[in-house]
């Protein structure tokens, strides 16, 4: 990186030193070396702590309240709203240990883990957007879910981007309609209250903290198992992500009247129905609508010939894929093969164009 930083800040004195090398630099690599570990913060990003604008609203207010019922009045609503958001957390343990014993009850949550980098640059290899998080929940239904269970819980966080959106929806009802599934819920925790169990950040920061070289993604693989027990590494191929945004279209209606889906906490799917409630019981404050077109052909549905969402390989940001190039003199050559397959848009080093696709990355948190 230094003579990266040198060919562009001091190109004549670059080029001295490449015919003789002793030329000196003004900025030498060890006062580099000193500046990039000090004056940089280029670890990532501190884990998300337990920060919730509602509670920090709350807090205010009843400190700055001088009468005394309202100061009340504001702590009974305060408790009301972390009592909501520790129901979802008592309701997952409670149907973990029920899953336990009953194997026609599961209990699934889950969440992406942020992009690991890959060699030194963070390189966006891969959307995070709902067909993704629909085909691997479909893939982990397929592969993983005993055929036994019948009743599914999923407990994962409001982002609307990749789990609160209307392709899962038409996932969750596809999957009950087509009779793999009697009932599912889907739960929502309180905004700015989402931790949940995948959230293993804290093991992975350690794991990233031991890494001094590493060159392929594959080598991240045994890393991030290590961090849980529970954790089951797969290698996403191509292959494995489909296009069910556009393969549910003929089966359901394009929109839901009056139904705005971030407003809701609980989902339940069971025949053609979908339950959902702005609270966390599933009894109150619910309303009931069908997703499907009526005519849908649900035996066509559980044909499940999905096309493929990429046919080429994801296309790499055209300047992290320069910036990656730059970089092949520090990477053993063994290890170039992985760097000189990956393409921009049109397959060359293009400089323009800089068009990764929106992944929608809309959380509410
Ligand atoms: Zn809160």
């Amino acid at each position: 990186m230094h003579q990266l930083y040198v060919e562009r800040y001091e190109p004549k004195k670059y080029i001295q030193w490449k015919a003789d090398k002793t030329t000196k630099f003004e900025i030498n690599y060890e006062f580099y070396l000193h500046i990039f570990n000090s004056k940089f913060n280029l670890s990532f990003g501190k884990p998300k702590m337990d920060v919730c604008n509602t509670c920090d609203k709350f807090k205010n207010q009843i400190d700055v309240a001088e009468n005394p019922e309202e100061k009340s009045r504001l702590n009974r609503e305060h408790s009301l709203h972390l009592a909501k958001a520790q129901k979802f957390y008592d309701d997952l343990n409670q149907l973990s240990k029920k899953a336990k014993t009953d194997e026609t009850v599961d209990v699934i949550s889950f969440d992406y883990q942020q992009n690991l980098p890959v060699p030194v640059l963070p390189i966006v290899e891969g959307e995070k957007g709902a067909n993704e998080t629909v085909s691997f929940l479909k893939h982990y239904v397929d592969s993983v879910i005993n055929p036994s269970v019948k009743t599914l819980y999923i407990f994962t966080d409001n982002c609307v981007g990749q789990n609160k959106n209307m392709v899962v929806v038409q996932m969750l009802s596809a999957l009950v309609a087509t009779g793999r599934f009697n009932i599912i819920y889907h739960r929502f925790p309180e905004r700015g209250h989402s931790f949940l169990p995948c959230d293993r950040k804290f093991a992975l920061e350690k794991e990233k903290r031991k890494v001094t070289y590493l060159y392929l993604p594959e080598e991240w693989y045994s890393k991030v198992a290590r961090t849980s027990q529970t954790f089951l590494v797969v290698n996403i191929l191509p292959k494995m992500i489909r296009d069910f945004r556009s393969y549910f279209q003929p089966f359901f209606k394009k929109t839901i009247k009056n139904f705005t889906i971030t407003k809701y906490k609980t989902f339940k799917y069971e025949e053609k129905k979908i339950t959902v409630s702005a609270c966390h019981n599933i009894d109150t404050l619910n309303r009931t609508f069908i997703a499907f077109k009526p005519n849908a052909d649900l035996i066509a549905l559980k044909e499940w010939t999905v096309p493929q969402l990429y046919i080429t390989k994801l296309p790499v940001n055209p300047k992290k894929l320069q910036n990656l190039r730059e970089l092949l003199d520090f990477i053993p050559l063994a290890y170039h093969g992985f760097y000189v397959s990956l393409e921009t848009q049109d397959g060359g080093e293009q400089q323009q164009g800089e068009s990764e696709t929106e992944a929608s990355d809309s959380s509410d948190e």
